[in-house]
């Protein structure tokens, strides 16, 4: 019995030392750091399921709405709140208290497959860079939950379940986004039709893939909003639209991003009375000004940590890039040392106006002092205050991730490169189409707490 065996040798840690962000808790592939939207100081990277939950018995919503998304609040929100004072509490998913097999845990063994492909859908959504508005319409086609035709004719909406452009083809969300005729001259325009035509891979691998890929993932994504946003029009009022307009709509959507589509709906967000939704989008720094921007980056498979970072003027043009495979540590020295790499290579280079923005919480409060965090990080926050304390002028502030995201690209470039600091070459062509997409100003939307 292969699941008996898994199952007795999964009941491994108790309640009481099960950590909220670092453990499997929720089910056995979902780490919830994996998922976090904004930065955690060390201590509450480590804090316990209990620590994350209030006095009257429920998840902390409070802290935890602006931490994670809403598909994984979701989850979270599935599962029982441990019980203080209940004693070690062992109760794991599918493991029942008293650690005997059943049903239940069986199920949850043999559903494992399931769970991985949710887990892959949700890490390729959450990773996708772009507007959110789309991210949910992403999550919604993977999970097939558009209203085509097909989905229409079989809630008797419709008589005809197939595609206005294509004879006796069903209208699904495969057939909008990938199969049908009218969108393979705007795949092919983009560049991305041979993946559209690739028979090997199946839908969600596609969706996947694409939303994946570095360097075209962001336009991916929109082109299958604005297919979709433009099928609904055909569909709804009778507008048409002919290949060309289809294209150049499509274009101005890369430039202008989600200011040509703010005014659609937003599904599923969590909001609460004190948070706004902005639009978040890179600034450059003032003239005479140079502004670092710098990332680090975590990755739990390997536990390895790495950094990158970058130099820019007021127009926008980058004047160093550097990235640092920084071997096993935290993600908070990551990002800390990453600034630290940026700032030597700013004094290096002659700059004495230099803007440092950093998307870490606790690397800028380190920076500043603020708090006693730095006796942490010993010699390096020593390093960062020699650095600050030379004759220049140099303005420490916190930026959201959204608008960090050419440093973000060189941190994840880190962990390919040999141990140390490599500066890199500003002409790489991925690194200038993330400058551009942080030039274009391209406005992300974010929900903030007020
Ligand atoms: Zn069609």
């Amino acid at each position: 019995m292969p699941l008996m065996k898994q199952a007795t040798a999964w009941s491994i840690c108790d309640e009481t030392t099960t950590g909220f962000w670092t453990h499997p808790w929720i089910n056995h592939e979902t780490i919830l750091e994996d998922f976090l939207q904004e930065d955690l100081s060390e201590e509450d990277l480590n804090s316990s399921v209990a620590e994350w939950t209030t006095e009257e018995g429920t998840w902390d919503w409070r802290r935890l709405n602006s931490l994670l998304p809403v598909e994984i609040l979701a989850l979270i929100a599935g599962t029982d709140v441990p019980l203080p004072g209940s004693g070690e509490d062992k109760h794991k998913w599918g493991i029942e208290q008293d650690g005997n097999f059943s049903l239940k845990s069986a199920y949850c063994l043999a559903s494992d497959a399931l769970g991985k492909e949710e887990d892959a859908i949700w890490k390729g959504i959450w990773k996708w860079k772009g507007p959110n508005k789309i991210k949910h319409f992403m999550w919604l086609v993977t999970h097939n939950r558009l209203m085509t035709n097909k989905e229409r004719a079989k809630r008797g909406l419709t008589t005809n379940s197939n595609c206005p452009h294509c004879n006796n083809t069903e209208e699904t969300v495969e057939h909008i986004l990938r199969r049908c005729k009218k969108t393979e001259g705007v795949w092919n325009h983009f560049n991305f039709f041979i993946t559209a035509q690739d028979p090997s891979q199946d839908f969600k691998t596609w969706l996947l893939n694409n939303m994946k890929d570095q360097s075209k993932g962001t336009e991916f994504g929109i082109i299958c909003w604005c297919l979709w946003k433009q099928r609904n029009e055909e569909a709804m009022e009778g507008k048409s639209f002919s290949e060309m307009g289809l294209i150049k709509r499509i274009s101005a959507c890369f430039t202008i991003n989600t200011n040509a589509v703010t005014n659609s709906a937003c599904i599923g967000l969590v909001k609460t009375s004190n948070r706004e939704r902005r639009f978040i989008s890179w600034k450059p720094p003032k003239e005479g000004w140079i502004q670092l921007q710098s990332d680090g980056s975590y990755k739990r498979s390997n536990r390895s940590a790495a950094a990158g970072g970058l130099l820019r003027d007021h127009l926008g043009k980058c004047t160093a890039a550097y990235a640092c495979n920084l071997g096993s540590c935290t993600i908070t020295r990551a990002e800390l040392k990453g600034a630290v790499e940026g700032l030597k290579i700013a004094w290096e280079k002659g700059y004495r106006k230099v803007e440092v923005n950093l998307d870490s919480n606790t690397a800028v409060s380190i920076l500043k002092e603020k708090g006693d965090t730095s006796s942490n990080h010993g010699l390096l926050a020593l390093q960062a205050k020699e650095l600050l304390s030379r004759s220049w002028t140099v303005n420490i502030n916190h930026v959201y991730r959204e608008c960090n995201s050419a440093a973000d690209f060189l941190a994840s470039m880190g962990h390919d490169l040999h141990f140390g600091t490599h500066q890199l070459d500003t002409c790489d062509p991925k690194l200038l189409y993330w400058l551009n997409y942080d030039a274009r100003e391209t406005s992300q939307e974010r929900d903030i707490l007020i």
